[in-house]
């Protein structure tokens, strides 16, 4: 589903992806955890192009993305890859002076051109996927932090994509609402969608990822199963960051 190779990034003097690779299959879900200012949001949002990589390539199905080439030269790419790759953020995102259903169907009416009665009809079958059946209406601000980040979960599934990515989805929120947007996000693993989840929750990595990568310094220093990665993990600066976070 995604092949990431030599991807790099650069702002201005300082690299910040040192030549990446990586290969996703079909239905993973890869937790990606390492010490702040690693690379890992950076990464995410080159995958999503919300970053112009440096150099390399990203391949997400049937889309390629030349990092040697600038975006606004692969326009017509770009836009097919941000409809197949949907982005969860860490702070949300919504739009404040819409309710919680007309976020959901913005993407599928403005940028796919559903009518609006289909795009309606799963944006409410959405919300109350994530247990917002109740708060259609709502707006932004009238929801807690975390019923706004399922709104925003929501907003990310109506587009149907292929991808889906999380940025520290959980940590602008107060610890009490931390459970109900890892379960969200839980339920839609068990459906087996494909997603890379940068987090801090490592309890919550061990649970649901079929692998984690460990990165450092711009690249990817190790990756495995939760439990060899956790248990077992073979690079002194894995054993460094676990023995500080576990
Ligand atoms: P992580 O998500 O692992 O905490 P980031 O990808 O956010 O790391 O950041 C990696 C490095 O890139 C950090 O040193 C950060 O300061 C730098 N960086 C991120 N975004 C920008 C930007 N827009 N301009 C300049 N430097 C940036």
């Amino acid at each position: 589903m995604i092949e990431v190779r030599g991807l790099t990034k650069r702002f201005r003097e300082s690299e910040v992806l040192r030549g990446i690779d990586l290969d996703v299959a079909k239905g993973e879900v890869l937790a990606v955890i390492g010490p702040s200012g690693s690379g890992k949001t950076t990464l995410l949002r080159c995958l999503n192009c919300l970053e112009a990589p440096s150099g390399g390539r990203i391949r997400v199905g049937e889309i390629e993305i030349d990092g040697t080439v600038a975006l606004n030269r692969q326009k017509q790419r770009v836009r097919q890859l941000r409809q197949h790759v949907g982005f969860v953020f860490q702070n949300f995102n919504l739009f404040p002076h819409r309710t919680a259903l007309e976020n959901v169907i913005e993407g599928p009416v403005i940028v796919k051109g559903e009518s609006r009665a289909v795009a309606e009809e799963r944006g409410r079958n959405l919300l109350a996927k994530v247990g917002l059946g109740d708060k259609l209406d709502s707006y932004p601000a009238r929801l807690s932090g975390g019923q706004q980040q399922r709104v925003a979960i929501a907003r990310a599934l109506a587009m149907q994509p292929d991808v889906l990515l999380f940025d520290e989805p959980t940590s602008a929120l107060d610890p009490e609402l931390v459970g109900e947007v890892l379960s969200t996000i839980r339920s839609l693993a068990v459906e087996r969608r494909t997603m890379l989840i940068v987090t801090h929750e490592m309890n919550f990595a061990r649970d649901v990822a079929d692998r984690v990568l460990f990165m450092d310094g711009g690249v990817i220093v190790e990756q495995g199963s939760a439990r060899t990665l956790f248990a077992d993990p073979k690079h002194e600066r894995t054993r460094r960051f676990l023995r500080k976070v576990l």
